[in-house]
């Protein structure tokens, strides 16, 4: 089965058949540091690293490329609030935001490039445009795009460009001949941070760096541009209308957007105070808590971040893990077999889910089928095919930056901390299982399940064996149904 992608530029799902064989280039917008990067730029961010990950494993060569927007009006007035230089404030806030991403497992892309690293490229787009008719330069030292020249404008966001209003309504911008065209080059107001260019000293716009960014790295067609659905109008429009009437060829194949964060329902907004920084939850969850909880969406649509979603998650990875410490011990005397039955049965669903227009979804639901499997063959005692399972599990999901990490490791953070929100001590906990045994020996029930309750107060469940008594954290969810 061969990939499918849902391309938003036609509006359907679409076989992918990249330029040139063998290779995909791919083009997302990165994020603007003009602040602390939220989970929005982290759910991008991830998807698109997925979309890599998954091309690159079923054989292409990626070039990906994402950019920086270190300079826009956001920034200026940030680090006018500050005191500080708009160029500091931006490398400063692109290193913090780049380590946050590395903590999530998403991967460096291929290019990572500033807007200020390519304005010499952006002029000289702007004065190609200038040239072919599609931009104007005005009194004051702006450039604008003459929306008008472009036939096709409205075609990835579906729009029918209205003419009616043309010259109607009152323009902010002084020299701005259309209400619909767009600032191509900004001069520089008062103390502003600027550039030298044939109109005097600016600024680029924000749609021209995607644009000539893509183009330098890319070339002039690329395979898939991608970004957050809220960048379709203008943003998106706007690179095409630039980059199409400069080349006269097409822009980018296929047009890939990602859904849009909500928390508790809602848009995350400044008005209402509910953003959540990347720096926030990973204070509180495994990078891969935060990996599954996203990718379980499909990608197109909204992600809607619900009170206790993590939970739900966390619980899950620290029992999957749970299992992996469990088959890494049973087997230590086995090899892996790499040409397992189960490798091939697990790769191809996994290729079955990701090539439907990268199902995450699905191909995370697979993950609890092959849990129970696992769990069968536990009672089975089949040590080989759960070694093999696992094995495959580590290996095909890494795609999905998912199920890589050292299980003890997983183990033990998820544990310290619920053993630190409830405030208790490995030690205590094992002095108290200790003085349960006596009372129990001494045939005290009563004091016995006293000291159990006290124990499960703490969310500490213990659990009696033939030869000992195992305790362990219980993560406060409660989930219907399901196997955890
Ligand atoms: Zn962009």
């Amino acid at each position: 089965m061969s990939l499918k992608v849902y391309n938003v530029l036609s509006r359907k799902k679409e076989e992918f058949i990249p330029l040139e064989e063998g290779k995909v280039k791919m083009y997302a917008c990165g994020i603007t540091a003009s602040g602390d990067a939220h989970i929005g730029h982290a759910y991008q961010a991830i998807i698109f690293d997925v979309i890599k990950k998954y091309l690159e494993y079923i054989g292409y060569d990626v070039t990906y490329v994402r950019n920086y927007t270190d300079v826009d009006d956001k920034i200026i007035i940030k680090a006018r609030e500050l005191g500080v230089n708009p160029m500091d404030y931006a490398n400063k806030t692109i290193k913090k935001t780049d380590e946050e991403l590395s903590r999530l497992f998403v991967d460096k892309p291929t290019i990572e490039s500033k807007a200020t690293e390519c304005i010499s490229d952006m002029i000289f787009f702007i004065e190609k445009l200038i040239e072919k008719g599609h931009a104007y330069s005005t009194e004051n030292g702006d450039v604008f795009f003459k929306v008008s020249s472009f036939s096709d404008y409205g075609k990835l966001s579906n729009r029918i460009v209205d003419d009616s209003l043309s010259g109607v309504r009152i323009n902010i911008e002084p020299g701005k001949l259309d209400d619909k065209d767009f600032a191509l080059w900004k001069n520089a107001k008062d103390d502003e941070i600027y550039w030298e260019s044939p109109w005097g000293p600016g600024r680029p716009g924000w749609h021209i760096e995607c644009s000539a960014m893509g183009m330098k790295y890319l070339g002039e067609t690329i395979d898939i541009h991608g970004g957050g659905r809220d960048l379709i109008f203008p943003h998106h429009e706007n690179e095409i209308a630039q980059s199409e009437s400069l080349t006269g060829k097409m822009f980018s194949k296929y047009w890939l957007h990602n859904g849009l964060i909500k928390v508790n329902g809602q848009k995350m907004s400044k008005s209402l105070n509910n953003g959540i920084l990347i720096e926030e939850v990973l204070d509180l969850y495994n990078p891969e808590v935060i990996r599954i909880t996203l990718l379980e969406n499909n990608y197109r649509s909204d992600m809607n971040i619900v009170d206790g979603i993590f939970e739900i998650y966390e619980s899950k990875i620290y029992n999957i893990y749970k299992l992996f410490y469990l088959i890494d011990d049973l087997g230590k005397n086995l090899k892996s077999n790499k040409n397992s039955e189960d490798f091939k049965i697990i790769d191809s669903n996994f290729r079955k889910a990701m090539n439907n227009d990268f199902n995450t979804s699905v191909a995370i639901s697979d993950i609890f089928e092959y849990v129970n499997t696992i769990n069968k063959l536990i009672k089975e005692n089949n040590i080989q095919r759960m070694v093999d399972i696992k094995y495959a599990l580590v290996n095909i999901y890494k795609v999905l930056g998912l199920l890589g990490q050292e299980p003890n490791k997983v183990i033990e953070e998820i544990k310290n901390k619920y053993l630190k929100i409830n405030n208790i001590s490995e030690e205590k906990i094992n002095n108290m299982i200790i003085k349960r045994q006596r009372y129990k020996e001494e045939k005290n029930w009563n004091e016995a399940d006293k000291i159990r309750d006290e124990l499960y107060s703490k969310r500490i469940i213990i659990k009696d064996g033939s030869k000992k008594t195992e305790w362990d954290i219980d993560i406060p969810f409660k989930q219907k149904n399901g196997n955890f």
